[in-house]
């Protein structure tokens, strides 16, 4: 599948590192857990950081009832969602070689607030499972209030485009025999040492739906298993 490049998706700048493949579009979005929203109300631009998942050709997000941003999203504005992996810190030869390398996606859509209380529980507990696999088979199941509390935003995506630099320095040739260092210094988010509440029985073990959160493990990595296992029902 493709997204057919539109005149707010087609690249300008850089256009050979734009994809519009809708694998490498669901595979960076499946790759992270936080996008930022951008849209308008009343003319002012707000651009919120949140967490969201997919769920084929559409992305959600959720929130208190009380969210402004919600809110405001649940009457079908148009909203450009983007999620960005950075891959690499380039260091150049010249300060305007200096450059990064990362995973981009923008997506274009108007979402509609999920309104039915059926749709809702599916929607959040597939939220759950997508980051923590079987997750909620171990917990209690929400309550109607619990659900009630929180608003949940779905959004075909109508466009998108995926952007990635994944390259070394791009110096002048000119500039490659002067002294002085130059290269790539990778970046990823990695998971930490895991902390058991202190209120859990002494020597209870984490459970299968954690098991792939191990120190060291790339946070991408983990996630895009999950994302996959859940897409292909594994
Ligand atoms: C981590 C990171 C750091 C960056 N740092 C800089 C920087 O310091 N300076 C800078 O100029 N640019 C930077 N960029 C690139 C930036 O995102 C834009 O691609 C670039 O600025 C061109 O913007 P434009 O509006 O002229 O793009 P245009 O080419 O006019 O954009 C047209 C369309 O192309 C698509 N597109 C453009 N950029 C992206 C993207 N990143 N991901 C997905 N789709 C995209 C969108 O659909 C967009 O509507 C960075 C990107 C990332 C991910």
């Amino acid at each position: 599948m493709h997204f057919l490049p539109t005149e707010r998706t087609r690249a300008r700048r850089h256009p050979q590192r734009a994809s519009y493949d809708a694998d490498v579009i669901f595979a960076i979005l499946d790759a992270g857990l936080i996008c930022h929203l951008a849209y308008v109300v009343d003319g002012q631009p707000y651009c919120t950081p949140t967490a969201y998942w997919r769920d084929g050709t559409r992305v959600y997000w959720h929130g208190s009832a009380a969210s402004r941003m919600l809110d405001a999203q649940a009457a079908g504005i148009a909203v450009c969602m983007t999620v960005t992996h950075l891959d690499g810190l380039v260091v150049g030869r010249s300060g305007f070689t200096h450059s990064l390398n990362y995973r981009s996606v923008m997506a274009f859509g108007h979402p509609g607030v999920i309104a039915d209380a059926r749709e809702k529980r599916h929607a959040t507990d597939r939220f759950i499972e997508r980051l923590y696999p079987g997750r909620t088979g171990e917990i209690r199941a929400a309550h109607a209030q619990e659900l009630e509390a929180i608003s949940v935003v779905g959004m075909a995506i109508e466009d998108a485009s995926a952007k990635i630099r994944d390259a070394g320095i791009l110096d002048r040739e000119a500039d490659l025999a002067r002294p002085g260092w130059a290269g790539v210094i990778p970046t990823a988010v990695t998971i930490g040492e895991i902390m058991p509440d202190p209120h859990l029985p002494s020597g209870l073990p984490a459970p299968s739906s954690v098991a792939a959160y191990t120190r060291g493990t790339r946070l991408d990595d983990v996630l895009t298993a999950a994302a996959i296992g859940q897409q292909t029902g594994a």
